[in-house]
């Protein structure tokens, strides 16, 4: 094989060892926390159409303006490699007539693919898991939906390293009025802009505001804020998100610069951010997105959702899940081996969790137990075999006890919790 075939392609990675790990525990505590909060878990396909995302994302958000993995199939059709899961979701709420079964709540994770300058925190294929709750239009789910994701965030042990900033976006007049005045602000200084910046200037002026691109940043400063052009209903809605929380004890901070990256976005957005991964701060991130429903054919539906970067995450995990410790079955001898075996898979047809050597001799044996973290090694030698007794031996103590084959498995849940 040439030198790049045996190289993961850039910005892809294997997972594997106590990163495979980390992914799966977060995994783990997503679910098991928002099935407490009625979530049912949904998997749509890594591809879609690409008017999936192109129409909902917006044209010129980076996602499709430059980040899109889209190509032509056999049969002459646009797909593109799903680069977030939102749009994939309303797409299947739709397609499978979930819209008459409202109030719907949502949750998936998944592989995700960007064509990004892979960093720290930044890679091409990475993982999300997000939540949608579709068919409520009531701001106390923006709190919901905020408040599983600090619960999810605290059991993982990352919540008190994060801050959670959110905002509004308004309704659609609040934003049209905001709009203009970015644009009168904006216009005179387009010339200082980014050359991206000064295209979202004409197509999305509101996006100007998510630039990270420092010159950007400066004038962004003194744009003028959401506030003034809220109207009364979207200021009343944001308000009551805000005493939703503080009613729950969450602390946020109030960041009048967040805007979410996507044209499909509305009222509250709201970030989770950590200073722990340098300049990919983001760790979760969401809002309501009422209009989506309706923009790609079905009726009009409020929702609201977020996507957590589970390779952030773990990135800031210190401590991974202690792995559960096996037993290790170790044959005596090569005339035991037959019989050992046997005792093996009977054990773990009853559901222990079981180490077996093919090779080597005793002292081999022992050491692969020993690497492999067992509680216990279950000794079988000639004797063993003519009185049906094991010699179970306690690797972290040294203590020895013979134990009939018959038993084992209810002296090692009794005496390992196995
Ligand atoms: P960023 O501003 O970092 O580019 P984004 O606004 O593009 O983020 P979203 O589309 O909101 O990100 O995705 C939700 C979350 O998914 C992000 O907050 C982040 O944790 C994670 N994420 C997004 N892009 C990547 C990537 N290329 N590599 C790793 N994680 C990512
Ligand atoms: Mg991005």
């Amino acid at each position: 094989m040439s030198e790049k075939m045996i190289q993961p392609v850039r910005g892809t990675h294997d997972l594997l060892g106590e990163d495979y790990r980390k992914h799966q525990w977060i995994r783990d505590i997503a679910y098991t926390v928002a099935q407490k909060y009625g979530y049912e878990p949904i998997a749509t396909p890594v591809i879609e159409y690409s008017s999936v995302f192109k129409r909902t994302l917006g044209e010129t958000t980076d996602i499709v303006g430059k980040e899109m993995y889209t190509f032509e199939d056999r049969g002459g059709e646009s797909l593109t490699i799903r680069p977030e899961g939102t749009a994939s979701v309303a797409r299947a709420v739709i397609s499978n007539s979930l819209t008459q079964s409202m109030p719907l709540k949502l949750i998936y994770d998944g592989p995700m693919m960007r064509y990004e300058r892979p960093q720290k925190g930044r890679t091409r294929q990475f993982h999300q898991i997000g939540v949608e709750c579709l068919g409520i239009a009531d701001p106390l789910v923006d709190v919901e939906t905020i408040a599983l994701g600090v619960q999810i965030l605290s059991q993982l042990g990352v919540l008190s390293r994060t801050v959670l900033e959110i905002n509004t976006i308004g309704d659609t007049a609040s934003r049209q009025a905001y709009r203009q005045a970015l644009v009168d602000y904006f216009t005179p200084l387009s010339s200082q802009l980014s050359a991206d910046s000064q295209t979202r200037l004409t197509h999305n002026p509101l996006r100007i505001l998510d630039s990270k691109n420092p010159e950007d940043q400066k004038l962004i400063t003194h744009a003028p804020a959401f506030d003034h052009y809220l109207s009364d209903t979207s200021r009343e809605a944001f308000n009551k998100v805000c005493r939703g929380l503080d009613g729950l004890g969450i602390a946020y901070k109030r960041n009048p610069l967040l805007v979410r990256g996507l044209d499909y976005y509305c009222h509250t957005a709201f970030e989770f951010t950590t200073t722990d991964l340098g300049s990919q701060g983001t760790v979760l991130a969401g809002g309501r997105y009422d209009g989506l429903i309706a923009q790609m054919g079905g009726p009009e539906t409020p929702a609201v959702g977020w996507a957590m970067g589970v390779d952030r995450v773990a990135l800031m995990l210190d401590r991974v899940p202690k792995q559960p410790r096996p037993v290790a079955v170790i044959a005596v001898g090569e005339e035991t081996m037959e019989t050992a075996f046997q005792l093996t898979m009977g054990l773990r047809q009853q559901g222990v969790m079981v180490e077996f050597s093919y090779s080597g001799n005793v002292g081999k044996r022992m050491k692969r137990a020993d690497k492999a973290n067992a509680c216990a090694a279950i000794l079988v030698g000639t004797d063993e075999i003519a009185t049906s007794q094991a010699t179970v031996r306690h690797l972290d103590t040294g203590e020895q006890k013979r134990v009939a084959f018959a038993g084992l498995k209810d002296y090692l849940v009794d005496t390992f919790k196995q």
